[in-house]
């Protein structure tokens, strides 16, 4: 069986009953709800292509059926800056084809094995689980999906290239294909981050190309503008940054991102590292109680308002209460490395080449993978 004789379903929320209107081998869907749960949460109206079928769901009460390559112009299209090179684009269209088609054939264990929750430790992560009823979401949770948009011409070009494409692992299995925006020189390993155990092609590896410290200023801008839309923000694309943490900050998160008081943070200390140095267990101790706190997303989560750019850091007290923190990197550093596949991608290398090196040993595939 080949890619594109496959179908996926998107679950789509609604304010109120759905309103829909048949517009020839369209329906426009006037109450589709976006940004679920934020502050900017609204309804827009999207033309959706394919079979439309209303459900008791509560939330999703819209689920539409549509061809895999179809539902990938809506989705590649809205995520990727259409100014990107073009092998880049190739590579993330393989990327993004290899989840959706992972959620289609529910490949991705999502067990809740390793995490850990008790008064003196919490280990947790997130990832996206299966949806009942329908493959994927229309949220950001999954990826997101407004219908028909107008699709670039890159984008659309890129898709076609590699039309039906997926990375098969050695043992013939469907690449769990993780990607972040910069893996800091070096990328991580599955288990620091999610569930303990290893997957085939995400391996810890030296990644010389998201150096942007190493460029000067015309080069490095060159890169980050191929993959960032507000490049000027970000100097050098997280491959260095630099920040500071008081007690304060870390009681105010512990409260009202874990629910914990553990009285005044006196210290931190580093219990285990990814491959990639990435902290993967943090001892934050307290005045009244010690927590140990992981994986890389909950520590990130706690040493900033929002979340600091990676966990992969050194820790260094400037004062009581005070610490400064060195890192490398922005995002989990599994898999793909965007800022380091756009750089390939600019010095000449083809998608297969940038996805040969950050998914070692796996190899493109038309076919759908038989033994997940
Ligand atoms: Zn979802
Ligand atoms: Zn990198």
């Amino acid at each position: 069986m080949k890619t594109d004789a496959l179908k996926i379903s998107v679950g789509i929320p609604t304010i109120g009953a759905p309103v829909l209107e048949k517009q020839g081998d369209l329906t426009l869907l006037k109450n589709m709800l976006i940004g679920k749960d934020f502050h900017w949460q609204k309804t827009i109206e999207a033309l959706l292509p394919g079979e439309i079928e209303i459900t008791e769901d509560e939330v999703f009460k819209v689920i539409n059926r549509l061809p895999l390559e179809e539902y990938l112009k809506c989705v590649v299209g809205s995520e990727m800056n259409p100014e990107a090179p073009p092998e880049f684009l190739k590579a993330h269209s393989v990327i993004s084809r290899s989840w959706a088609l992972g959620k289609i054939i529910g490949v991705h264990d999502h067990s809740e094995e390793g995490k850990v929750n008790l008064p003196y430790a919490i280990i947790t992560w997130e990832d996206t689980c299966d949806h009942n009823g329908f493959d994927v979401c229309s949220d950001d949770h999954c990826q997101r999906y407004q219908g028909i948009q107008p699709i670039p011409q890159s984008v659309r070009d890129a898709l076609m290239a590699t039309e039906g494409e997926v990375l098969i692992s050695p043992h013939g299995r469907l690449v769990d294909a993780r990607f972040s925006k910069c893996c800091g020189g070096k990328t991580e390993v599955f288990p620091t981050c999610w569930q303990p155990r290893d997957e085939e092609c995400l391996e810890s590896f030296e990644d010389p190309w998201c150096n942007l410290d190493a460029l000067d200023k015309e080069e490095r801008t060159k890169v980050l503008k191929a993959i960032l839309k507000d490049y000027d923000l970000v100097n050098s694309g997280g491959f260095t940054w630099e920040t500071t943490v008081t007690s304060e900050e870390i009681e105010r998160n512990l409260l009202q991102k874990f629910k914990r008081n553990i009285g005044k943070v006196i210290d931190l200390i580093v219990i285990s590292r990814g491959s990639s140095g990435r902290v993967s267990e943090l001892h934050v101790k307290g005045s009244k109680a010690d927590l140990l706190i992981g994986k890389e997303l909950m520590i990130r989560r706690l040493l900033a308002d929002s979340h600091l750019y990676s966990s992969r850091f050194d820790i260094e007290p400037i004062a009581y209460g005070k610490w400064m923190l060195r890192g490398h990197g922005w995002g989990h550093g599994v898999g793909l490395c965007q800022i380091g596949a756009a750089r390939m991608a600019l010095e000449g290398y083809d998608y297969r080449e940038i996805l040969a090196f950050y998914y070692p040993g796996s190899r493109i595939s038309k076919e759908i993978p038989t033994n997940n």
